[in-house]
C-alpha cells in the first residue's frame, strides 16, 4: 500500500534502522526505484523537490507512482523541501501521503507557526508532515552560516508544531561533497534524547557506510538520497547512449538507465536496513 511515512518510520525507530527516501527525477527513475523496493521486498520512500514538480508536472509523479506500484512493501510518497503552503497543500490534494514544510531559514517562531499550520491541514487529510530545523549544507546555507540543530529547540519545536518527522542540521550538505564531511554524531543522539519525533538526515549521498550506520543509531530514522541516484541514472545514459550511437529509440537506451537506478537503490536499501 502507498502509506503514510508516520507509519513507515515508527515502524523504522522501533526497529533501529532507516527508512531510505530517494529522490526521483522521472519516469525512469521512479521505475528504478519501485523496481528495487520491489527486489528487495522493503518499504522505501519516493520523493520530490519543488524544482522536479516545475520541471515535470505536479501532479505527474503521484500519478507514475501509483499507476506503477503493484503491491509489495509499503511504500510512502513525500514532498521534499516544500517551500511555502500552496504547494505542500497542492500536493496533498494530488494524493502524496507525506509533506515537507520547509522553514528553516525563517526565526525560529516563524517556522513554529508555519510548520504547525502545514501540520494542522495535513493532518486533517491523514498525511504526514516533516519539518527542519537548522540548516544542512549546499543549498541552504549562506556562507558562514551553517547552523546545527539546538537538541532543546528540537524538542520545543517537535512538541509546538505536531510535526511526525525531524530533518536537522548536524553537518551534512546537499549535492557532492567537496572534502571528507564531518558529522556531529553526538548532536543526533542528544536531540533523540530529548524528542521522541523520528529524525532525518539529508545530504547522505557521498556519506561513509560507517558515517550512515552510526547516524542511524544515533537515532535518524529517515535517510534522503538524491545525488547518488541522479549520478547512477546520468552516467548509465552516457555509457549507453556512446555504445549505441545508431540508436534513436529511447527505449532502447533507457532501461541502462533504469537498472542503474534500481542498482543504487538496492545498494541504498541495503545500508539503511542492514
Ligand atoms: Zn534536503
Amino acid at each position: 500500500m502507498i502509506v503514510t511515512t508516520s507509519l513507515l518510520l515508527k515502524k523504522a525507530k522501533a526497529g533501529a534502522y532507516a527508512v531510505p527516501a530517494l529522490n526521483v527525477d522521472n519516469l525512469e527513475s521512479v521505475m528504478g526505484v519501485l523496481l528495487a523496493a520491489k527486489s528487495t521486498g522493503k518499504s522505501v520512500i519516493i520523493q520530490t523537490i519543488p524544482r522536479t514538480l516545475a520541471y515535470g508536472g505536479e501532479g505527474s509523479y503521484i500519478a507514475m507512482v501509483r499507476a506503477l506500484y503493484d503491491g509489495g512493501a509499503d511504500i510512502a510518497m513525500h514532498l521534499d523541501h516544500g517551500g511555502d503552503e500552496g504547494i505542500c497543500a497542492r500536493c496533498i490534494e494530488s494524493g502524496y501521503t507525506s509533506v515537507m514544510i520547509d522553514g528553516s531559514a525563517l526565526p525560529f517562531e516563524e517556522n513554529v507557526a508555519l510548520t504547525k499550520r502545514v501540520a494542522d491541514f495535513a493532518h486533517s487529510r491523514n498525511v504526514s508532515v516533516e519539518g527542519e530545523l537548522g540548516t544542512i549544507g549546499g543549498k541552504e546555507e549562506t556562507a558562514g552560516s551553517v547552523s546545527y540543530t539546538d537538541p532543546k529547540q528540537a524538542e520545543e519545536f517537535a512538541d509546538l508544531t505536531g510535526a511526525d518527522s525531524l530533518a536537522v542540521g548536524v553537518g551534512t550538505a546537499h549535492g557532492v561533497y567537496k572534502g571528507t564531511p564531518r558529522i556531529a554524531v553526538d548532536r543526533i543522539y542528544e536531540i533523540a534524547s530529548r524528542t521522541d519525533v523520528p529524525l532525518v538526515l539529508h545530504g547522505a549521498s557521498g556519506l561513509s557506510r560507517e558515517v550512515v550506520r552510526s547516524c542511524i543509531a544515533a537515532g535518524i530514522c529517515k535517510i534522503n538520497f538524491a545525488t547518488q541516484l541522479r549520478q547512477a541514472f546520468t552516467s548509465a545514459l552516457r555509457r549507453s547512449l556512446a555504445a549505441h550511437p545508431e540508436a534513436f529509440d529511447p527505449k532502447l537506451y533507457l532501461p541502462d538507465a533504469v537498472e542503474a537506478v534500481k542498482n543504487a537503490a538496492e545498494e541504498i536499501i541495503d545500508l539503511c536496513y542492514s
